[in-house]
Formats: structure tokens, sequence, C-alpha cells
């Protein structure tokens, strides 16, 4: 029996999709919330490559809402992108799922996206949703804007040259401080709706049909039943990406090196240049206490602070949000 029967039995999708979903390549940025139930959601739907790019580990309190994960992975502190390609390799073996444990970036982003069909948004933060606009703009990929806190969800498709950006409706990224997960939690219902939304969206625009899309941002309120549509057939006249074609995000000119992560009191530290690990991991054994170590990342206490450092080099400093001290930690103990 065909695994996607009931899908190709509806009717918009039908044979001729499912062969087209087949044939696609997704790119997903971010493994959280909605990353972990949009990358189900591919796997499951049968596209043909789904590469996931994720820089955070699996912790306990991501359990209550995040698709996928175990206790297991969160004991092991795994990394998400390495916990989800076992469990998607479970799902669909036809699917060629690549997890990596990467931070997003303007130097990666350009190589990451070349040859996807599509952009899947499942970031917690709007530097990278403006990073992925700048990339999808210049690249003509489409993507897929989606976001939930507390009990709200948000999305909307960006169809390069043919609808809005994410920067007609939004000039520029919120400033620092506003709510967030870590500050106003997440109900997962609200995740399910970001997910169901952008869902659809992809499964039109792999399946050919795009005519169907509705090209909105939808935002709702899940709670309170408030509901909010914004119009994003055309693009804003004067654009500074779409219009005037200019990529601040991609060219690097937006990036923080070391980011002060919203509300979750953890500062994350990008190394500039060559880094050593091993040389980096053995001045950590010496220094500090070690409480987890697998083939991804080292993580160590110290003074009241927590360090995790991954093979990459990236480090993330928890228990507090002042840089200058995450960075005097970092280089003092490697
Ligand atoms: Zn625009």
């Amino acid at each position: 029996m065909n695994r996607y029967s009931r899908q190709e039995l509806f009717a918009p999708v039908g044979p001729q999709g499912q062969a087209k979903l087949r044939a696609s390549r997704v790119l997903l940025v971010g493994c959280g919330a909605l990353g972990s139930h949009l990358a189900e959601f591919c796997v499951r739907a049968g596209v043909g490559a789904l590469t996931i790019v994720d820089r955070d580990f699996v912790e306990p309190s991501n359990l209550q809402r995040q698709g996928l994960f175990t206790e297991d992975d969160a004991r092991q502190a795994l990394p998400k992108a390495v916990a989800a390609q076992a469990h998607l390799r479970a799902i669909n073996t036809d699917v060629q799922v690549t997890g990596l444990v990467e931070d997003f970036t303007f130097r990666n982003a350009e190589r990451l996206a070349k040859d996807a069909s599509i952009i899947l948004d499942g970031t917690d933060n709007f530097e990278t949703r403006f990073l992925i606009n700048d990339l999808a703009v210049k690249t003509e990929t489409a993507w897929v804007y989606a976001g939930c806190v507390a009990s709200r969800a948000t999305c909307m498709p960006v169809i390069p040259g043919r609808g809005a950006c994410l920067r007609c409706l939004l000039e520029d990224q919120p400033a620092a401080g506003g709510e967030n997960c870590d500050t106003v939690g997440v109900i997962m219902p609200a995740v399910l709706q970001a997910v169901a939304w952008a869902s659809v969206v992809a499964l039109k625009i792999l399946t050919g049909n795009e005519n169907a899309l509705f090209k909105k941002m939808y935002v709702s309120d899940l709670w309170t039943g408030e509901r909010q549509i914004l119009e994003a057939a055309t693009p804003r006249t004067n654009c500074p990406c779409c219009g005037r074609r200019e990529f601040p995000w991609l060219e690097g000119r937006r990036a923080s090196r070391a980011a002060v992560l919203c509300g979750r009191d953890s500062v994350q530290i990008t190394p500039e240049g060559a880094f050593d690990y091993d040389a980096a991991r053995q001045n950590i054994r010496k220094a500090a206490k070690i409480t987890t170590e697998n083939d991804y990342l080292i993580r160590a206490e110290y003074e009241g602070l927590t360090l995790t450092l991954y093979r990459t080099g990236r480090a993330l400093v928890h228990g507090t949000s002042d840089e200058t001290r995450a960075r005097a930690l970092l280089a003092r103990l490697t």
C-alpha cells in the first residue's frame, strides 16, 4: 500500500503533487517548537530531502511543546539537529534527512540554501528571520515566516517577486526585550497553529499549488480568540529589501558576534577565525567541573555560571546576560 495514499487522494495534491513533493528539497532553520513539528510534517508528507540547521541542545523544558524529542535526548543533552535526524530517519527512511549542528549566519546561509526549494522558519528570533528574508529575496527562493509566543501564532508566506516580503510589513527587527517564550511562556496549541499554517503553505508551494496561497500575514491568539489578517499580496513601494535590493543581514552588517540571548540569561559567543576544540576542552577539564560531555559539546560549571562549548567553537554562557562577564569566563576557561 502506498504510504501517501490519503494525501494523494486529496485532489489538489494528487499523484502529480506527490511526485513534485518527492523531488523537493527543504531547508529548515531552527528545530525547536516550530521546527520539530515542521520537520515531522515534511518527513511524513514525503519531501525528497530535508536539511535541518539548529544550534541548540535538547533541555527538559523543551519537552512540553517540542515534537520528536524524548527525555533520553534531554538527559544526554543531544544537539537538536542530531536528535531530530535520528527520530526522523526512523519515521521515514525514504527522505534524505540531514541534521547540522550549526548557527545559521550570513557566513553559511547562501551555501546551506543552495538547491533549496523552500526555506522554513523554525527560529525564535528576528535577526535570523531578517537574514532568511534577505537570502530568500536575493536568491528568489520561497520562504515561510512563522512564529509563536504565549497563546499567539503568526505566519506569512514570502514568494519573492510575487507578493510582499517580511520587510514590506516589518521595516526592521523589533528591539530586544520584547515578549518571548522565555519571558511570557508559550503553550503548545499556539505552536501547532503556526505549524498548521506554515505546513499548508509549504504543501501548496511544493505540490505546484502556489496559486492557492493566501498572500496574507495571519496573527491569531488562541486563548482570547482575537485574530488579525494583514494583506501581503503587494510589495510595499520602495521596500529596502525586495524593492531597493539591499541585504544588510546577508552581508553581515547586521550580525552580532556576541549575542545576549533575549530572556534566557545567557550570552552566545562565536569565535573569530580558527578554533581548536580539543585544546579548549583540555583547558576546561583542568579548570572547571564538567557536567556533560558528548560527541558534540562539553558543558562545565564555574563560579555560578555554566559554559556550553560546541565543537564548532560556539559558546553559550548561562547564568548571566552580561557580555563582558561571559567573555571573561570563556577566556579564563579556554
Ligand atoms: Zn519587501
